[in-house]
């Protein structure tokens, strides 16, 4: 078995905002993590677009606009609680054994009903 082990960075300007970006402004160094993600296309033309409008690497863009975004849900979702899992009584849940949706036929959720179609053809 192989283990991966990634290597922590040291980053410059990880609090990094988009007026520090504007205004050249710079903040202390602080360890950092390579993150893989999937972004679409078009998101990444416009961060493209932006870096080089800025004159900054694309990396910089992305940490001003996470903390940014992420300063935002903190003000925006302060208080605030998800709303609470449905739970469905035994009595209506479907009779297939780990399955917690609500029965809708024959004793099945609607996913079970379809499989159970499929496999009777
Ligand atoms: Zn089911």
């Amino acid at each position: 078995m192989t283990l991966l082990r990634r290597k922590d960075h040291d980053m410059p300007n990880a609090k990094l905002g988009l007026d520090d970006l504007v205004s050249r402004g710079k903040a202390g160094r602080e360890v950092s993590k390579l993150m893989t993600v999937k972004v679409p296309t078009a998101l990444l033309a416009r961060l493209d677009a932006l870096a080089a409008k800025l004159r900054v690497k694309k990396t910089e863009v992305v940490v001003a606009m996470l903390n940014e975004g992420l300063d935002t849900a903190d003000t925006e979702l302060k208080g605030w609680k998800p709303p609470p899992k449905i739970v469905i009584p035994k009595a209506r849940r479907c009779t297939v054994s780990g399955c917690e949706r609500e029965k809708v036929a024959h004793g099945l959720c609607p996913t079970h009903y379809q499989a159970q179609r499929r496999a009777q053809g």
